[in-house]
């Protein structure tokens, strides 16, 4: 049996970046850059108004005061999106809003709020300093600067930023697309009618999901009828519109039944292992069709399906955007309950964790069919390799999960 460890890093040498693309902002959102993104122009681009109010010279509002105001002509109005040139005439001032060029001549804008708000005359009753609410061109940023490095994973305010910046694209690795697939002749559509020995398909859609929850875009595929002929096809399907497969079920040790194992056995690139932890030893991954997709074959049961994913798939998706790094070190827990683990295998308990409280409880109901138990938990407990039983009391290692 190979370690987590060992597994992980095998799959992680085995996957490819994939190649960065010109993407539309719209679809950067989760994005790695694969290159640095500097300024190219002055940011802001013109020297603006940071408020409503009077464009001005200071000079002209030196000796305003509250008991002594100054009055001054006002000769029109500049708003946001004004281009015309303005320039300000000596001894007037300009009414001027946020964002509007500031005319030529004015050094400072005096805001609303100091003054009687008038639109032939005001009456401005306190001086500013050359300067004051005006955004020079280059305030944020100048050309040149770096706005984002290479790596960065593109967050809202990241593409806001390439926005502002005048960029319509941007280069990055774009957020794999994920295709599952799930094998099985008991399984149904979801909501589907059902008969005694078959039940409702779950895997492929609670994976999708959690592709989803992880930033991807992900589709379930439809179910696959246990023969080799149906999976094939299916894969070679889908391998069309994915960056990254995942199937579940058919890697037992049940023989023909197994047909995942059996169709993509032969293909020669999927290898199938035991992998030391519980639930979810039987792994197969491997990279299929011309592009070298990774496939991911995990165990059917969906206990064992999901804790593969956040293992192994998870950390899969990150490599494809070049950007895997080891997650934060577990956190740690005290045990509010006793728990069981076999030997020679890394346990990943289903537990509710409180955080606050540092107390992580066992839920009950530990196979890697009970869904629902899966549900209840928020955490996952480790338990290594060496250690079968833990008392109440112990501290552990818990991975929250999302
Ligand atoms: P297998 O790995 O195909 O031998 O399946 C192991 C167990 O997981 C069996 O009880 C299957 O019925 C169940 N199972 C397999 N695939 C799914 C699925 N997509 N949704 C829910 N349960 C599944
Ligand atoms: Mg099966």
């Amino acid at each position: 049996m190979d370690s987590v460890e060992t597994y992980l890093a095998d799959i992680l040498a085995a996957i490819r970046p994939l190649p960065p693309r010109e993407l539309a902002l719209a679809d950067a959102l989760g994005a790695v850059l694969t290159d640095d993104v500097a300024a190219r122009y002055p940011l802001p681009s013109f020297d603006n108004s940071a408020m409503d109010g009077y464009a001005v010279r200071a000079a002209d509002v030196a000796t305003a005061t509250e008991d002594s105001p100054v009055v001054l002509p006002v000769d029109g109005e500049v708003a946001a999106g004004d281009t015309g040139p303005r320039d300000l005439v000596p001894g007037s001032v300009i009414r001027i809003m946020t964002g509007a060029p500031m005319p030529a001549g004015a050094d400072a804008v005096v805001q609303v709020e100091l003054t009687d708000g008038g639109t032939e005359r005001v009456t401005i009753h306190g001086s500013v300093e050359a300067g004051h609410a005006v955004r020079l061109t280059g305030g944020d940023a100048q050309p040149g600067d770096l706005l984002l490095p290479a790596g960065t994973r593109l967050r809202a305010v990241h593409v806001g930023l390439l926005a502002a910046a005048g960029h319509g694209t941007v280069r990055a690795r774009p957020r794999p697309r994920v295709t599952v697939i799930s094998t099985g002749n008991e399984l149904v559509e979801p909501g589907a009618e059902l008969i005694r020995g078959r039940i409702w398909e779950s895997n492929a859609t609670m994976l999708a999901a959690a592709a989803r929850e992880a930033g991807c875009p992900a589709r379930r595929y439809p179910i696959v009828r246990d023969t080799t002929d149906a999976l094939l096809a299916a894969v070679q399907d889908a391998l069309a519109g994915a960056d990254l497969l995942v199937t579940s079920g058919g890697v037992s040790m049940g023989g023909e039944h197994d047909v995942v194992k059996a169709a993509l056995g032969t293909l020669g690139t999927v290898t199938f292992r035991k992998v030391a932890m519980q639930p979810g030893m039987p792994q197969g991954f491997g990279t299929v069709g011309p592009a070298a997709t990774p496939i991911f074959t995990l165990p059917g049961n969906p206990v064992s399906a999901y804790v593969s994913f956040c293992l192994f798939v998870r950390p899969a998706l990150d490599a494809l955007q070049d950007s895997y790094e080891e997650r934060a070190k577990p956190g740690q827990a005290v045990l509010a309950g006793p728990a069981r683990s076999p030997a020679e295998r890394r346990s990943f308990l289903r537990g509710v964790l409180d955080g606050p409280a540092g107390l992580v409880t066992p839920v009950s109901g530990q196979a890697s069919h009970q869904l629902a138990s899966l549900a209840r938990a928020n955490a996952l407990i480790i338990v290594p390799e060496h250690i079968t039983s833990l008392d109440a009391g112990e501290t552990v290692d818990v991975l929250e999960l999302p």
